[in-house]
C-alpha cells in the first residue's frame, strides 16, 4: 500500500513535490466499536471518516425519540462493570466518563420480597464478597457450600468438556436447581445474554474470574446518569466533529473496493459515491459484513468462513412510566422471575412521567394534564428473551406488571401512564459452546483491510467492552502497518496480591478450541442442547 507518491523533481531527483496527504482511514459503522476506532487514531496526522448508515451514532447502544412525548429514550439499558477497562478508557477519552455513575453494591430482591446486599468487604479478593455471600438470604447453607464449590472448580479451569453447555457443567458439579435458578442464572444470563443451557463454560468463567473474583471493585455495576442517545450520540457526534473526524450519517457503505493488487482503495457508497480510502475498518454487526466485500475476494479471509455459524440472542427492554413511586431502589436484581433487572429512572436519570398519557405503545393519547415531577419510570431488562418472542407486546407488559406487583403491591394500584416494549431479536451474537473460533481477529489478509465489533476476536463476550477493544485492536493494527506502533489496548484490573497468586496475573480468556461445528451436541427449538430441560427453567409469570 502507497500512502505517499514521490516526484521527479527539475533537476532529476526524486523527491516529494508537494506534501503527500495524509491516510484516510474510513470505518464503516458508527457503533461503540468504529467510535472507539476512530477516538484511538485522531491527532495521529491521519484523516478519518465514520460512515454510519442510521441517522445516529452508537450503533446498538443508542436512543430513539418517542414521538409522544419527544424523549429519548434508550433501546434497552446498558450497563457496564468496573472490569471493563477499555470502555472506562474510552469514556475518558471522549469525555464522557463524568454521565456514567459507579455503584458500590449490587442488590437482590429474591422472589420472597428479601433483599440481599453484595458490597466488598474487609477480606482480600478474591474473598471480598464473602461476607455479602453469607449474609445473603435467597440461599441456604448447603446451597452456600455448593456454590463455594462451584466457584472453585470453575475458576480452577481445565474441567469442562467439549461442546458442555454451562448448565450441564453446573449439574456436574453438584449444584442444586435453587442455587442455579437465583444465584448462577441471574448473574450470567444478564452478564452474557444467553441460557445457562446453551451457554459457553469459558465465557462463564471469565465472568466470575474477572468480574467478581481477581479484584475488590471488577463487580461494581458503572449506569449512564444520561439517554444513551446523548452519552454515545450526540456528545460523540461533537467531540468527533471537535477531532477533525468526518462524521456522516444516513450514509451507508455498499462494498469494498480493492485495486488491482487486491490491496484496498476505499469504499462504494450505497448512494453510488467512491470514496478513496489507504484503510477500510468495518465495524459493521457480523451479519452485515460478508456483504460489504466483493464476493470473489470473501475466500482471502479464511476466518471469516465460519461466521454464518454465529448466532443472535435476543434482549427485551420494557419502559413503564407510572403516575407514583413504586420501587424503592435506584436498581435492583430479581432473581427467579420473569423481569431479572429493574432500574428506576427516576432516582438514577431524574426522570418522571411524562405529560401526556398513553394507551397503545407508539400512541400518544389525550389525557390529564400531570405535573412532570410525579410518577416514575422504570426500566426492566430482560436477557436472553427467547421465551418472549412468540408473545405480543402487551402480553409482555402485562406479564412484567404482574411480576412487579408481585414484588411491590403499589404497581397493581398504580396507573401506567405509558410504555414502550422493545425487543431486539440481534442484541448480541450467542456465547454459545465453541463460539471463539468463529470470531476472527481485526487485521485480514487483504492489505488494509480492518474488521471490529462485539463478535471479533477480542475474548470478551458481546459488550460495549468487547466493541470498544475490537476499535483499539483494529486502530492498533492498523498504526502497526503504519510503522507507528502503538499499545492501545488497557490491562484489565490488577488483580489482588492473593487472586494473582490464587489465578495468575493475566485476564481469563475463553479457549479457542478448534471444535468441529458438527460435535456441538445438535440444539432445540430454542437453541438448548442441555440437560437442564425447559421445564425447570423459571417460568413466565402472566397477568
Ligand atoms: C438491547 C441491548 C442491550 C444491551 N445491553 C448491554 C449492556 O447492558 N452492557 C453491555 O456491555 N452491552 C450491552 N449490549 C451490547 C452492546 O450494545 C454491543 O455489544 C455494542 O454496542 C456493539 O457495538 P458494535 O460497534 O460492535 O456494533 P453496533 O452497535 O451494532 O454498530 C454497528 C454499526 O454499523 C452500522 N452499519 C451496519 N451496516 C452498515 C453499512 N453498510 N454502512 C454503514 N453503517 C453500517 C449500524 O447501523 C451500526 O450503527 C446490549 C445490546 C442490546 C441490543
Amino acid at each position: 500500500m502507497t500512502c505517499s507518491k514521490n516526484y521527479w523533481d527539475p533537476f532529476g531527483r526524486m523527491t516529494p513535490l508537494s506534501k503527500p496527504p495524509p491516510p484516510h482511514i474510513v470505518i464503516v459503522g458508527g457503533g461503540l466499536a468504529g467510535l472507539a476506532t476512530a477516538s484511538a487514531l485522531v491527532d495521529r496526522g491521519l484523516r478519518i471518516t465514520i460512515l454510519e448508515s442510521r441517522p445516529r451514532l452508537g450503533g446498538r447502544a443508542s436512543s430513539f425519540h418517542d414521538p409522544a412525548t419527544g424523549e429519548l429514550v434508550d433501546n434497552c439499558q446498558h450497563v457496564s462493570m468496573a472490569c471493563c477497562t477499555n470502555l472506562a478508557d474510552f469514556c475518558r477519552r471522549v469525555g464522557i466518563d463524568s454521565m456514567l455513575r459507579r455503584e458500590r453494591e449490587l442488590v437482590f430482591l429474591d422472589p420472597d420480597g428479601r433483599i440481599s446486599r453484595f458490597r466488598a468487604g474487609v477480606g482480600p479478593a478474591p474473598f471480598h464478597l464473602a461476607g455479602s455471600f453469607l449474609a445473603a438470604k435467597f440461599l441456604s447453607a448447603g446451597d452456600k457450600l455448593r456454590v463455594a464449590f462451584g466457584l472453585a472448580c470453575l475458576a480452577a479451569g481445565g474441567n469442562e468438556r467439549p461442546g458442555e453447555p454451562f448448565a450441564d457443567w453446573l449439574l456436574r458439579h453438584r449444584q442444586s436447581l435453587r442455587s442455579i435458578n437465583l444465584f448462577w442464572a441471574p448473574v450470567l444470563v444478564s452478564a452474557l445474554n444467553e441460557r445457562l443451557e446453551q451457554m459457553d463454560v469459558g465465557h462463564a468463567r471469565k465472568v466470575f474470574l474477572d468480574g467478581f473474583l481477581r479484584n475488590r471493585a471488577g463487580f461494581q455495576p458503572e449506569i449512564p446518569l444520561v439517554p444513551l442517545g446523548e452519552l454515545y450520540g450526540t456528545r460523540l457526534e461533537s467531540w468527533l466533529s471537535d477531532h477533525d473526524v468526518a462524521v456522516r450519517l444516513t450514509t451507508g457503505a455498499s462494498v469494498v473496493e480493492l485495486d488491482d493488487d487486491g490491496a484496498v482503495r476505499g469504499v462504494v457508497l450505497r448512494s453510488g459515491e467512491e470514496l478513496a480510502a489507504d484503510f477500510v475498518v468495518l465495524a459493521v454487526p457480523f451479519d452485515r459484513v460478508l456483504a460489504l466485500i466483493p464476493e470473489q475476494q470473501r475466500g482471502r479471509v479464511p476466518a471469516l468462513a465460519h461466521i454464518g455459524d454465529l448466532r443472535s440472542a435476543p434482549i427485551t427492554g420494557v419502559h413503564l412510566w407510572f403516575d407514583r413511586p413504586i420501587c424503592p431502589f435506584a436498581h435492583v436484581v430479581t432473581p427467579g422471575r420473569l423481569i431479572q433487572w429493574v432500574f428506576n429512572h427516576t432516582s438514577i436519570q431524574g426522570r418522571t412521567a411524562p405529560a401526556a398519557v398513553n394507551s397503545r405503545q407508539g400512541e400518544s393519547v389525550a389525557g390529564p394534564e400531570r405535573s412532570p415531577g410525579e410518577g416514575q419510570y422504570l426500566q426492566v431488562v430482560i436477557s436472553a428473551s427467547y421465551d418472549l418472542l412468540a408473545l405480543d407486546k402487551v402480553a409482555i407488559r402485562d406479564a412484567v406488571r404482574a411480576d412487579l406487583a408481585a414484588l411491590w403491591p403499589a404497581a397493581r394500584d398504580a396507573k401506567l401512564l405509558r410504555w414502550w416494549v422493545v425487543t431486539e431479536h440481534g442484541a448480541t451474537f450467542a456465547v454459545r459452546p465453541g463460539v471463539e473460533i468463529l470470531r476472527p481477529p481485526q487485521r485480514t489478509p487483504i492489505d488494509g483491510l480492518f474488521l471490529a465489533g462485539d463478535w471479533t476476536d477480542t475474548g470478551w463476550p458481546a459488550t460495549m467492552e468487547g466493541a470498544v477493544r475490537s476499535g483499539y485492536l483494529a486502530a492498533q493494527g492498523i498504526m502497526s502497518v503504519l510503522d507507528k506502533p502503538a499499545r492501545l489496548i488497557r490491562p484489565g484490573l490488577k488483580p489482588g496480591l492473593l487472586a494473582g497468586w490464587l489465578f495468575g496475573t493475566g485476564e481469563s480468556r475463553p479457549v479457542r478450541r478448534p471444535t468441529s461445528h458438527s460435535a456441538i451436541p445438535p440444539a432445540d427449538k430454542s437453541g438448548s442442547s442441555s440437560a437442564l430441560s425447559c421445564e425447570k427453567r423459571v417460568p413466565i409469570s402472566g397477568p
